[in-house]
């Protein structure tokens, strides 16, 4: 036999793969509604199947947890239809990081399902149990291996850049690239809550690993210190705790706010710093405000943190925003029309893990309902997450966007000024205001100035002609319309 037919009888492990799962995928089509089917079981590629083990990889984890969590029945079922009992289906995430390979497997049987992964994320220092007893005295295994307690979804390649983290990001890069060789020692980076903070100081750690720049790094709240320093002087390990902290490359330690007031740790923790400090090695914190600040911290502490670089991260801008959402949903794997990105993002302003979790509230309430992903739904996802979408849309609110779109000073909206693209954008406005408010014309005109209801009408009239007759000019008042229409109540 040659090997052109030994190919044709022995298809590659790959082609079955893909025969077997489209046999599956034909039933699975005819249990889930379509919406569901498109967004979790379409961007799912079988890789290859080995001796009745079929391997499909999925985009993330998220999409693992979410199959895991709602498909996991009828997936079963299928794949022992289609493969027979003994069947087994694994699962490959996949991951932009070689190194870390993440293969989850479930079986038909429920006993040997894996372990519920969470999302987002947690560090796993809070999603792992604790270890036994004996071994939670930081000393080290022998072979000098320990966990750094870094999560590996923080990385600075999907840590979006914006103005608003712009500084914090260059340090941040910077530190990982050197560290402990710039002057940014310690580095400390504070800002409001959800706005990345965590996720920027963990990506210096799994940089500085990956790229051979530190061995030892240690991701650690100040909370797990205090209650590891605790435990440290009941159990008298003190020292073993301090020798541990002492001998790493890098320290990260995240919200040193809960520090206030705990003398005794700051303490410790001060000498630690000293110490790391005098090595030539890199010192990390994070605090959710500036550190002058921070009451209830040791003024010898406060003024080791002014010896390096202190930068802020704050809320990010809309443009900011969109990327982010962008980002996140393409790792996931789903498509979202420019209009609902534009409409979570102009409602959800400021904390990244609230857009977060509104895209995901999205995605399950589509995929629950079986309903496309529209404005509409994002709508009725943000009443739940952001208490209301925003309030009626004021003849304010609108002036203000308008002047904005066209770059022009907000108050010579109002005034008498004739200039040509003033005129044009007052009249924009009008025409804006009457379509999207229900204000009367007299009102609209009084908001313009004082301007004559005749006034308003005709700018009403004269921006539909335009309309009618320039295809740009057009496309101009419908985008500033979308974006209004996302911003309030019409
Ligand atoms: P903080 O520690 O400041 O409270 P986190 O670092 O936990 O905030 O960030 C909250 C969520 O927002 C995380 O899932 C994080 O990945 C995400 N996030 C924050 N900033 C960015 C960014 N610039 N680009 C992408 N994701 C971000
Ligand atoms: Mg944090």
């Amino acid at each position: 036999m040659d090997a052109g037919s030994q190919l044709l009888l022995n298809p590659s492990e790959e082609e079955q793969a893909h025969d077997v799962w489209t046999a599956c995928l034909e039933q699975i089509r005819e249990s889930v509604n379509t919406q569901s089917f498109k967004t979790w079981f379409e961007p799912m590629v079988p890789l290859h199947l080995r001796g009745g083990r079929l391997t499909v990889q999925v985009p993330s984890q998220f999409f693992y947890d979410w199959l895991e969590e709602h498909y996991y029945g009828i997936i079963s079922t299928t794949i022992e239809k289609v493969l027979g009992k003994d069947a087994h289906l694994e699962y490959a995430v996949r991951t932009d990081e070689p190194q870390v390979e993440v293969d989850y497997q479930i079986t038909p049987q429920p006993a040997q399902r894996p372990e519920r992964r969470s999302f987002p994320p947690q560090p796993s220092s809070f999603t792992l149990s604790s270890p036994p007893a004996s071994s939670r005295g930081r000393t080290e295994p022998a072979s000098g291996t320990f966990q750094s307690f870094l999560n590996s979804r923080y990385t600075f390649e999907n840590f979006i850049k914006g103005d608003s983290n712009q500084l914090a990001r260059a340090a941040a890069s910077a530190v990982a690239n050197n560290p402990g060789g710039t002057s940014f020692n310690p580095l400390v980076i504070y800002g409001g809550t959800g706005l990345g903070k965590t996720h920027l100081i963990q990506a210096i750690g799994n940089y500085a690993i990956a790229h051979g720049k530190a061995k030892r790094v240690i991701y650690v709240s100040s909370e797990k210190f205090t209650v590891e320093f605790v435990e440290a002087i009941q159990r008298d390990t003190t020292s073993e705790f301090a020798g541990f902290y002492r001998s790493m490359d890098i320290l990260i330690v995240d919200d040193i706010q809960f520090f206030a007031g705990k003398e005794r740790t700051q303490d410790h923790f001060f000498h630690t710093f000293n110490e790391l400090h005098q090595l030539g090695k890199q010192i990390i914190l994070s605090s959710d405000r500036p550190p002058k600040e921070l009451k209830g911290l040791d003024d010898r502490l406060l003024s080791r943190f002014q010896w390096g670089l202190t930068s802020d991260i704050q809320p990010p801008d809309l443009e900011t925003r969109i990327a982010i959402l962008r980002n996140k949903s393409e790792n996931d794997g789903i498509d979202l029309p420019q209009d609902v990105v534009e409409c979570i993002a102009a409602n959800v302003t400021s904390n990244i893990r609230e857009l977060e979790g509104c895209l995901i509230s999205l995605m399950a309430k589509a995929s629950l309902e079986g309903r496309d992903i529209t404005v509409d739904l994002a709508r009725e996802v943000l009443k739940v997450v952001v208490g209301d979408v925003k309030s009626p849309l004021t003849i304010e609110t609108i002036q203000r966007t308008v002047c904005e779109y066209f770059s022009i000073p907000e108050d010579l909206i109002r005034a008498k000024t004739r200039k040509q693209e003033v005129v044009s954008a007052r009249q924009v406005a009008m025409y804006l205001a009457k379509e999207l408010t229900n204000c009367s014309l007299k009102t609209i005109g009084l908001h313009f100035g004082g301007r004559d209801h005749s006034t308003v009408i005709h700018a009403y009239q004269s921006v539909e002609d335009q309309m009618r007759l320039d295809q740009k000019y057009q496309a101009n008042v419908g985008q500033i319309k979308r974006r209004l229409q996302m911003l309030g109540h019409v």
